[in-house]
């Protein structure tokens, strides 16, 4: 099946002002809720797995559920090797065919994130010259899942004119950066962004797409200013993780005889498509094949 290159989508994101979604999966009927809500919408789609979510699923087996799902629903559906941490991880994804790869090396100092960032790109645009790489820069914090309170301070931020040399030097398609953002769902204090860092930023990079991470838990009004401001994609994982389990939950505890797993598997997806559902129409992609 002939598949439109991600840059295309991410050209009329940028062009029209609306972001693509990127969701986690870690089991099948999580992936298959999500492009199928995808499909009934019309949208363009990330689906994506971070180091842990892929060592569950199986490198290889993602590359071809991603596969068997765009012959069955004939989308642009396009697979991330979400938070890449090493060479060794980054090359193992590219080899395996993933259409995208954020080599996260932003545990370093600027020049060594740089120089590993630049790296990967160099490796993957050789192997599939058509391969989105993202790297990332500032201090993200959090992890996908609920917490009490994560504290962002000021110098975890993304610099602009950081961004841009790093842009620049790297060649990277996609920047994910810090901008009050955190990963997950935090419970203490309003998690808010700083938009007008953001339009600076995107001043900053030109070409390149901007990234949303760690959206879940960010009110609406902060996500569409975020994408006004310039954010091309936004991720959410936690906020599926959660409609996952308590959908998952609810069932088990109205019916606790059940054994048979299409079953109770069915109220976890169904909780996890609603959640999919409103995100895509909140990024303004949907109808946008
Ligand atoms: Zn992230």
């Amino acid at each position: 099946v002939h598949i439109t290159p991600p840059q295309t989508y991410l050209a009329k994101a940028r062009r029209e002002g609306w972001a693509m979604p990127h969701f986690n999966f870690s089991t099948f009927e999580t992936l298959r809720a999500i492009v199928e809500t995808a499909a009934k919408l019309q949208s363009p789609v990330f689906v994506a797995t971070s180091e842990g979510e892929r060592k569950f699923f199986g490198v290889n087996a993602a590359v071809a559920a991603v596969q068997v799902m765009r012959d069955e629903y004939h989308i642009p559906i396009y697979l991330n090797a979400d938070h890449t941490k090493s060479w060794e991880a980054s090359q193992e994804a590219v080899d395996a065919g993933y259409d995208a790869v954020l080599i996260d090396a932003s545990h370093l100092p600027f020049a060594q994130n740089t120089e590993l960032t630049k790296k990967v790109v160099e490796y993957a645009k050789v192997k599939n010259p058509g391969i989105i790489i993202e790297g990332e820069l500032g201090h993200l914090k959090g992890e996908s899942k609920i917490q009490q309170r994560v504290e962002v301070k000021k110098e975890d931020l993304t610099n602009p004119e950081e961004a841009q040399a790093f842009i620049k030097t790297t060649g990277i398609d996609m920047l994910a950066s810090a901008v009050g953002n955190v990963h997950g769902i935090v419970l203490e204090g309003e998690e808010k962004l700083a938009i007008d860092l953001i339009k600076k930023i995107k001043d900053a990079v030109g070409d390149a797409s901007l990234v949303l991470h760690g959206a879940s838990g960010l009110s609406q009004e902060d996500i569409v200013g975020a994408i006004k401001a310039g954010i091309n994609v936004v991720h959410i994982n936690t906020e599926l993780r959660v409609a996952y389990t308590q959908g998952l939950k609810k069932f088990l505890t109205l019916n606790p005889e059940e054994v048979v797993p299409y079953k109770f598997l069915t109220a976890a997806v169904q909780a996890v498509s609603a959640v999919v559902e409103e995100k895509i129409k909140l990024f303004g992609a949907a109808d946008k094949i």
